[in-house]
């Protein structure tokens, strides 16, 4: 077989399309009966630089301003080579998928530049979310004659003495391991984010979170890859997220904050300028009472944010609770009144004020929540891991003497990120973006290498 892809979600399945247009026959294994991965989980939402949608709405942007942009966000401790790898792939490979594979991409620019993303480069399509894209992905490859071996995993990889993959053993359904030849293989198989052992040992500040991405996310690439004498790196990175609504499990979009939402406590206070860092802002609320809180917006807020599908979701739940003043919102909540008017007035005074709030959040006037107000109850969560196998340019997986495996690719989850070591550097949409470029990246190599074999 000249290439296996490894993972069904956005990663393989777009390395998949990329070999299969390189004139390759590919075979995908995904673990599970059904294709989603923590792709099917997500909004759908992906950052790409100097698109002709962006063209097409004046916006100035380039590989090289996102390239600037992961650079700050990670406070430059992101992989140079990596980071210019996805900054530059990404407006291509958006290009590509929408082109040749009719994926209906658009930008968002509803999605405001926020939390490092310098530009509005936010794509998605409307009525957007991660199972629509998997599944758009998944009939583009029945439609081109993609092999795809459902409830089947990767357990091993067989090298030769020169470090070359020769072979994978497999385990169907049945428990049986099969050991099937391959010119070249391609990690996707997401990051460890369901492995409690790896997590403790590498982030163990999120021990006490919940977890709320794909239970496929287990480490598998990791673990063989290390097996293997693979590098890893920034292993204690990864995506928190402060709002994920408690108890319906569903996200709020961050748009609610971007919007001039705020987050409180169960004692009614604000606790960190929500419009800095939409990952790393799981910590502080980890710290609080409970490690809960409430995001509070208003109708104005609401009116921006009713056309995203999280919040239409969450609104059919009854998860957001309205109220036409604070009187309201604290019977509703049962948050404390007085220290909820404090927490409001302080946000008035520092709009009038024109001057930053306490947090260091600046606030334009009328931002703040005001009359109409809406509420949501939230905990934190940790929705992907960010640090993984070491990849090179050609996203191949480098040994730890530095040297790459001339034909072992991996991306999305299963490869390093670029959001530095830590849960600060993340930027929003990244999560995706490394799926996507890297995949297409890595399908490529892959195909170019089996072309070489003949
Ligand atoms: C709730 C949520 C919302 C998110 N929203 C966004 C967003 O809007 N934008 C964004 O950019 N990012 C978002 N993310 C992050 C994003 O979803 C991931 O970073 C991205 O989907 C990773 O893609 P992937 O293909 O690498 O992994 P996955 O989509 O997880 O796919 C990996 C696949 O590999 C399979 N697998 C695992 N091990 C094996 C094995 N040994 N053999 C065979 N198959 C295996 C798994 O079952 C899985 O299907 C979100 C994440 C979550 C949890």
């Amino acid at each position: 077989m000249p290439i296996l892809i490894v993972g069904g979600g956005a990663c393989g399945a777009v390395a998949a399309l990329a070999a299969r247009d390189a004139g390759l026959d590919p075979l995908l294994i995904e673990r599970d009966g059904h294709p989603s991965g923590s792709t099917g989980m997500s909004q759908g939402l992906f950052c790409a630089a100097g698109t002709r949608f962006q063209q097409e709405a004046g916006i100035d942007d380039s590989p090289d301003l996102f390239f600037q942009d992961i650079q700050t966000k990670s406070r430059g401790l992101a992989d140079p080579v990596i980071g210019r790898l996805i900054a530059d792939q990404s407006g291509p490979v958006l290009e590509w998928l929408h082109q040749s594979h009719g994926l209906p991409w658009t930008l968002d620019a509803r999605f405001r530049p926020s939390y490092g993303n310098s530009r509005a480069r936010i794509h998605g399509w409307a009525g957007h979310s991660g199972a629509d894209m998997v599944q758009w992905l998944h009939r583009r490859l029945n439609d081109v004659g993609v092999d795809v071996l459902l409830n089947t995993r990767l357990v091993d990889i067989i090298t030769d003495d020169d470090g070359r993959v020769v072979a994978a053993a497999i385990q169907g359904g049945d428990g049986e391991v099969l050991t099937v030849g391959c010119d070249a293989l391609v990690l996707a198989c997401g990051g460890f984010g369901a492995n409690r052992d790896m997590t403790r040992k590498y982030m163990p500040e999120t021990e006490a979170f919940r977890y709320n991405g794909h239970e496929g996310s287990e480490g598998d690439a990791i673990e063989i890859g290390e097996r293997l004498g693979a590098a890893v790196a920034d292993m204690g990175s990864y995506q928190g997220y402060a709002m994920l609504a408690d108890p319906a499990g569903i996200s709020v979009p961050p748009n609610v904050l971007i919007e001039g939402g705020i987050i409180v406590n169960t004692s009614g206070e604000r606790f960190t300028d929500e419009s800095e860092d939409i990952a790393g802002m799981v910590l502080p609320l980890s710290e609080q009472p409970d490690g809960a809180g409430w995001v509070i917006f208003d109708k104005r807020i609401y009116r921006k944010c009713a056309h995203i599908p999280e919040l239409q979701e969450l609104t059919r739940l009854g998860a957001v609770r309205d109220a036409a003043n604070i009187e309201g919102l604290t019977e509703r909540t049962g948050l404390p009144d007085r220290a909820l008017r404090t927490t409001l007035a302080k946000i008035r005074l520092a709009e009038k004020a024109g001057e930053v709030d306490q947090f260091g959040r600046s606030w334009g006037r009328g931002e703040g929540p005001s009359r109409g107000y809406y509420a949501v109850r939230v905990t934190g969560a940790l929705y992907h891991t960010q640090g993984g196998l070491q990849i090179d340019s050609e996203a191949r997986v480098v040994r730890r003497d530095g040297r790459p495996f001339p034909n072992l690719f991996a991306g999305g989850g299963s490869a390093r990120s670029v959001s530095g070591p830590s849960s600060w550097g993340y930027l929003p949409a990244m999560g995706l973006t490394t799926a996507v470029a890297l995949g297409y990246v890595a399908g490529q190599g892959a195909a170019k290498y089996a072309q070489k074999l003949g």
